[in-house]
């Protein structure tokens, strides 16, 4: 740790950003123990390569060099962190953005322990159809805009609130603008006009639909659960996707036990997301595959759900991603440090574990090795908190700690290092 770790020579403008009081990196070659092991849990170690006394060097767009603060190369400009924490930008690999509405009586209703038999996704389906193209991309500028001010800087989302060829064709054009992470989920339920035919509608998401989204998107995934689709919809569904090029993931096992998550591991899917009712069997198939366990406490928390258990399956040795699942209906927060908290204070997470799962655990869930850490060569995404620890992103839940955010090296958010704050 002592030399510091480079990149080959640097060039183009370069920033260093030094005086971090601890800088989360990520970077398992530092030795602090491997995410997928439950032995740092208790002071042995951590799976953040956190460094004390650290500076960071940014060469365009990208980490050319880490390591101890004395040891910072020259560069052409430079940001004093103030003693405060760096950490990689939050990968929130889970969000529904492209929508039009909102669902506050619903949520209100709930909370107020009154009954409410409006159509829930329905609601959100019917507002999305009849909303402009434009009023979508600003909604959904709007989530990003405050996502960033968070300390988010990637984020996958979703289409699945039109439901027909064209609506699901179009979310996924105005996503893609956005975001390289874009999932088609026109199985998000069996739409309203095929309500009496649930066949003919997975035979239209797995044919013209599927054709006329795919050029659009990056991943498909599907609800696999009773009332949407179950196991055998889902496997045709995502079958159907795999064969146009499209990478599958699945919402799995979250109001109920179910065949979720085995069909996930069994498909190579990168990311099997909820995991609320898993049996012993579903955490031994997450551990010993590739697929990612992906958490979403935001949907638990809006809901008054039971909570997933972070713990048995960190303890399993799965690799667990935490996101925020932002939706109008079951959680409307875009905020990935309020899941932090949640899952320290209420899921059995360790700090520092929760932190991994929401950078690095979120980059693992969309298959991608260049953002979650900060290490040379990776994209220069980062977050300098107002804090001198990454541990206060769970220790003060409800504070805006981002003091300053950098995308692709470029400060976004914050303005000269957050130093004016
Ligand atoms: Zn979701």
């Amino acid at each position: 740790m002592s030399s510091g770790t480079s990149s080959t020579g640097m060039t183009g403008n370069t920033t260093l950003i030094t005086n971090i009081a601890s800088l989360v990196t990520n970077d398992p070659s530092l030795g602090w123990g491997s995410p997928r092991s439950s032995k740092f849990e208790n002071g042995g170690g951590s799976p953040l390569g956190l460094i004390q006394d650290a500076a960071v060097v940014i060469d365009g767009d990208r980490i050319a060099w880490t390591g101890d603060s004395r040891e910072a190369p020259a560069t052409d400009n430079r940001v004093d962190a103030g003693g405060r924490a760096v950490i990689p930008g939050f990968v929130d690999s889970h969000s529904h953005l492209v929508f039009a509405g909102d669902r506050t009586q619903e949520f209100n209703a709930r909370m107020s322990g009154r009954a409410y038999s409006a159509g829930g996704i329905r609601t959100t389906v019917a507002a999305t159809r009849a909303a402009s193209d434009e009023e979508l991309e600003r909604n959904l500028t709007r989530h990003l805009d405050e996502a960033l001010r968070q300390g988010t800087t990637t984020f996958e989302t979703k289409s699945g609130y039109g439901l027909t060829i064209e609506d699901e064709a179009r979310a996924l054009r105005i996503a893609s603008a956005h975001t390289e992470e874009v999932t088609y989920l026109g199985a998000h339920i069996v739409s309203p006009d095929h309500a009496d035919d649930p066949a003919a509608y997975v035979a239209l998401v797995t044919g013209e639909m599927l054709d006329a989204c795919a050029p659009y998107a990056r991943w498909i995934d599907v609800f696999c659960e009773k009332g949407a689709f179950d196991g055998d919809q889902a496997r045709a569904i995502l079958t159907a996707g795999r064969a146009k090029g499209l990478h599958p993931r699945i919402h799995a096992n979250q109001l109920s036990y179910g065949p979720g998550v085995q069909l996930a591991v069994e498909l190579d899917a990168a990311s099997a997301d909820h995991c609320t009712h898993l049996t012993d069997a579903d955490v031994d198939a997450l551990a010993n595959g590739r697929t990612v366990a992906t958490l979403l406490p935001g949907a638990e928390f809006s809901t008054r759900a039971e909570w997933p258990d972070a713990r048995r399956l960190l303890d399993a040795g799965a690799t667990v991603a935490l996101s925020t699942d932002c939706n109008p209906g079951s959680s409307f927060t875009s905020s990935v440090p309020f899941c932090i908290a949640l899952a320290v204070r209420d899921m059995g997470m360790t700090p520092d574990e929760a932190v991994w799962s929401a950078t690095a655990g979120g980059a693992a869930a969309l298959r991608r090795t260049d953002i979650g850490r900060l290490v040379p060569g990776a994209r220069a995404d980062l977050v300098l908190l107002d804090a001198p620890s990454h541990v206060h992103l769970a220790y003060r839940p409800g504070v805006p700690l981002a003091a300053a955010v950098w995308r692709k090296g470029t400060e976004v958010f914050g303005g000269r290092g957050g130093a004016g704050r």
